[in-house]
């Protein structure tokens, strides 16, 4: 089963992906480690993208759906894969579908995770980092032991520049406007699945699985 996950910073995706992954046994691809990985390895798509990186270019498509389907290709994919961080442009995912129908495969679903701008930002705006150790807090959720002080080191917490309301509010905002053109592309074509995540990410992946589940019954001959 081959699946698009979409959502933006702050909606639960992570977990849901992880959740999704161990249930159907499908590959995570997340497209910014996959990035890193051929960056750190030097492979010669790395080398390719570091070049473009180092003059401050981005990177172009043509060298993303490259990287891509070498990835797609791999062994762990063979039952399927949860692609995530990509497509971000009609473009994009243009090119991957030409790529899946020349190997004879396509997408099956595209999962849409949304939250409540507010929901993501009190999520988002109640994280803390220690910058010494790299532990992670929120206000919220997991508060540290004492006020403002890391659990596991005693540094001082910071509240990083990204997690700050003015910042959120932008980086929500650019998510929508690239996201909005994708999810009625995908929806055009029948595969959209939009899924609240107010009900908490234990919810939302069971009604994940039950879908998904409908969609492998009536794939299989
Ligand atoms: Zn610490």
């Amino acid at each position: 089963m081959n699946l698009i996950l979409l959502g933006a910073p702050g909606t639960g995706k992570g977990t849901l992906a992880a959740g999704i992954r161990n249930a159907i046994g499908i590959a995570h691809v997340s497209t910014g480690d996959m990035f890193r990985h051929n960056i750190k390895d030097g492979t010669p798509l790395g080398k390719e993208a570091s070049g473009y990186i180092a003059h401050g270019e981005l990177v172009p498509d043509s060298l993303t759906i490259r990287m891509l389907e070498e990835r797609l290709q791999r062994d762990d994919c063979r039952k399927g894969f949860l692609l995530d961080g990509y497509p971000r442009t009609i473009a994009q995912a243009d090119a991957l579908a030409a790529f899946l129908t020349g190997v004879g495969q396509k997408i099956d679903a595209v999962l849409d995770i949304r939250l409540a701008d507010a929901t993501i930002q009190e999520r988002l705006s109640g994280r803390r980092v220690c910058p010494s150790c790299g532990s992670s807090y929120n206000l919220a959720a997991r508060p540290p032991k004492k006020p403002g002080i890391c659990d596991t080191c005693g540094t001082a917490l910071e509240h990083r520049e990204d997690d700050r309301p003015e910042t959120i509010a932008v980086r929500l905002m650019a998510y929508h406007e690239k996201t909005r053109p994708l999810e009625d592309y995908y929806a055009a074509r029948g595969l959209l699945h939009a899924y609240d995540n107010e009900v908490g990410s234990e919810i939302t992946l069971q009604s994940i699985l039950k879908a998904l589940g409908t969609l492998g019954a009536a794939s299989r001959p």
